[in-house]
């Protein structure tokens, strides 16, 4: 699949790694004209430049997307740098700590809908803004979750957040259809990712299943099992009837298709981009 972005001006936010570098790359390949954003700057730059050198165009703007003044002047930088906005992938995110609802700390909570919930509306309503001025229509993916789809034990603020973003993604379709604005979102499961690759280790048994080890020897020991090399590679992979994890570039296909043209008809839809995790 190829979808045409020729000259389209995109943003992809969370730009400098994983998904969102894979989604940058895609996109400029596919004629975008790409505004990388990111927290990380280094990371952010050598994204930016992989475009130049693949000979596209792209530019990095460094942008935390929980704060509302950097993602409207990461907008305004689009438009000054390319003349207008025609798409956005709003993929930034984060993990969170690995901790069961209880444990769950009131930072840990607030910190991860921030960066996962918040920063999409942020986003959203910023790049809406532009479409609007432009008259011109536009498309908008947000990253979800599989998350945000089936309960995601160790995870409650992550998946809170995540299924904040699809019901986010669907309102925000209904209303700015009639403007000819397509909002849509990508599920993906266990990508092959930086941040994957912490999740795995940080991964606690107890966490998962609070209810089930009440002695700290047993919480201990089955904390312990969990972060058995073996156990650890196998555990997500299990999950995923495909049998592997996801690449970063399954995702990124995903995201573009749902960015460009080829999708016109497609809106407030949330694309499982899974290997089957959420078909079992
Ligand atoms: P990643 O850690 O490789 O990339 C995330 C990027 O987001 C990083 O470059 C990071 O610097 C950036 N970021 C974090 N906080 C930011 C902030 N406040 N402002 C700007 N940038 C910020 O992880 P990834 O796996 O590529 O994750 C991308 C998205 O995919 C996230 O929204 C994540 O929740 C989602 N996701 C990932 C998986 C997976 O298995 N990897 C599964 C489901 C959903």
């Amino acid at each position: 699949m190829t979808p045409d972005l020729a000259g389209k001006a995109v943003i992809v936010t969370g730009g400098a790694s994983g998904i969102g570098r894979a989604a940058s790359l895609l996109i400029a390949s596919n004629g975008a004209r790409v505004v990388v954003a990111d927290i990380d700057v280094t990371g952010g730059e050598a994204t930016a430049a992989a475009i130049f050198r693949q000979g596209g165009e792209a530019v990095f703007v460094p942008c935390d997307v929980t704060v509302a003044s950097q993602v409207d002047r990461l907008v305004d930088a689009a438009v000054q740098t390319y003349g207008r906005l025609d798409c956005a992938f709003n993929n930034a995110g984060l993990e969170g700590d690995h901790a069961s609802t209880v444990d769950c700390t009131e930072a840990n909570w607030d910190r991860t809908l921030d960066i996962n919930l918040k920063s999409v509306w942020l986003c959203m309503r910023a790049e809406i803004r532009q479409f609007l001025r432009q008259r011109s229509g536009g498309s908008i993916v947000n990253t979800a979750s599989v998350a945000g789809l089936v309960a995601e034990r160790g995870h409650a603020a992550y998946a809170a957040a995540k299924g904040g973003v699809i019901q986010l993604t669907r309102t925000a379709a209904a209303e700015y259809a009639a403007a000819g604005i397509r909002i849509n979102a990508v599920c993906p499961g266990a990508i092959r990712t930086p941040m994957v690759d912490r999740e795995v280790k940080a991964m606690r048994l107890s966490a998962m299943m609070p209810g089930a080890f009440h002695t700290p020897a047993t919480r201990f020991w089955a904390d312990a099992i969990v972060r058995l090399p073996f156990l650890r590679s196998i555990s997500l992979k299990m999950m995923q009837p495909l049998g592997r994890n996801g690449r970063p570039e399954e995702v990124a296909e995903a995201a573009a298709w749902l960015c460009s043209d080829a999708s016109s008809f497609v809106t407030g839809h949330a694309l499982v981009v899974d290997g089957g995790m959420t078909a079992i």
